[in-house]
Formats: C-alpha cells, sequence, structure tokens
C-alpha cells in the first residue's frame, strides 16, 4: 500500500515524513529522485549535456541547476524537451525505489501529487495542510528566501482548497505544537497498518 503525502512549499511535509520514517516507515521523496536522475553517471545528465552542451554542468561535472533553471525559464520550448526527458524518468525511479521498500506501508513524498497526475498510483492522499500565512512564513524562516519567490511557488502549485478537496486523509500541521502533529501521523499510522493487512 502506497500512501501519497502532499502539501504546499513549507507546509511541513519534511517533517511530518520524518516522524513516520521514526514509526519504521519507508518514505520515497520525489524530490531528492529529481536529483539522483541527473546525477553524474546517469542516463538523464547524459541526454542534458547532449541536448544543452556541455556549459550545462559546474566545475565539478554534476548538473549547473541555475543554469538549466534560467535556460528553460523563458524558452518554452527547452522546458517541455526537459519534462518529457524527465517526468518518465523520475516516474520510473520512483515507483523501482517504491517496490524495493520493505515496510508494512510506503509513502511517496511529492510536492506535486496532484499535479503531476500521481494520484492514480497510491492507495490514499494525505494532505498536509497549513494556512498560506504560515506557509509564506516558516518557508521564509527556513530558506531566507523572498516572499515574492515564496508566492510565485506557491501561485504555481494547486491552491490549499483543490489539495483538501482531493484528500483522503488531512494532518492539521497549523499548531505550533509538534507534539499535536505527532499525535496525529500515530493515529494515522495506526489506521495504516489496518488497512495495509486487510489489502
Ligand atoms: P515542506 O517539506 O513541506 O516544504 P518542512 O517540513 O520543511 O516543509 O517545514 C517547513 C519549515 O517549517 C521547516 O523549517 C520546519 O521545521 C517548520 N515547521 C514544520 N512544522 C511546523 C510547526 N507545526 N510549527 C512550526 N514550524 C514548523
Amino acid at each position: 500500500m502506497i500512501i501519497g503525502l502532499t502539501g504546499g512549499i513549507g507546509s511541513g511535509k519534511t517533517t511530518v515524513a520524518n516522524m513516520f520514517v521514526k514509526l519504521g516507515i519507508d518514505i520515497v521523496d520525489a524530490d531528492v529522485v529529481a536529483r539522483q536522475v541527473v546525477e553524474p553517471g546517469t542516463k538523464g545528465l547524459a541526454e542534458i549535456v547532449d541536448h544543452f552542451g556541455e556549459s550545462i554542468l559546474a566545475d565539478d561535472g554534476t548538473l549547473d541547476r541555475a543554469q538549466l533553471r534560467s535556460k528553460v525559464f523563458s524558452d518554452e520550448t527547452a522546458k517541455a524537451w526537459l519534462n518529457q526527458l524527465l517526468h518518465p524518468l523520475i516516474r520510473e525511479e520512483i515507483f523501482a525505489q517504491l517496490a524495493r521498500a520493505k515496510s508494512r506501508y510506503k509513502i511517496l513524498v511529492a510536492p506535486l501529487l496532484i499535479e503531476n497526475g500521481l494520484t492514480e498510483q497510491v492507495a490514499r492522499i494525505l494532505v498536509i495542510d497549513v494556512t498560506k500565512d504560515q506557509q509564506i512564513e516558516r518557508t521564509l524562516k527556513r530558506d531566507g528566501s523572498s516572499p515574492d519567490i515564496i508566492n510565485n511557488i506557491i501561485a504555481a502549485q494547486v491552491s490549499r482548497e483543490e489539495r483538501l478537496s482531493k484528500a483522503d486523509d488531512i494532518i492539521n500541521n497549523t499548531s505550533p505544537s509538534l507534539l499535536e502533529v505527532e499525535q496525529q501521523v500515530k493515529a494515522l499510522h495506526q489506521q495504516y497498518l489496518l488497512m495495509a493487512t486487510k489489502a
């Protein structure tokens, strides 16, 4: 059984995922996979170098992500090309890692679970919910980036309402007490263990 854990930037996905890890649950993080498929030696990176040239690499041979981002930012064709390369690679690697995971149920952490159409592949959608103000405040505190950048990222993600409308389960992370969050995680964990046994 795969649980899809999602939420907007700064909603607390990583915080909540770590609580499930403490309970022995295996996690696959789509953001981590997105970096793994372009690590040195991968087919993904080789194709990117073929397409954009060696200058897309940093001095140490890794992908210069900032440069790639700026290249595709204003070039729809380049962006479409990159997406058609990366999306299948990421999807394949996500499900390969999930297949190897051994816990009684598994969690796929994906900020864009809904946006990228991954909802069909998971048994339940778990949404981490906070207010927009809290998203901005907590992301600012974590990353120190500007409110404008954070607002742009929030605008490119589905709205809080739409996300909640797709949820099977919701963790309310509006409280500053992580103990309260942990209690919600433990209750869901029991529920998921039962479901996994019946499935
Ligand atoms: P995401 O992975 O969804 O982007 P994080 O788990 O990194 O979000 O959380 C964003 C920031 O907010 C982190 O610095 C985290 O420590 C903090 N945070 C998470 N939950 C809470 C909470 N309930 N109260 C206060 N800060 C929180």
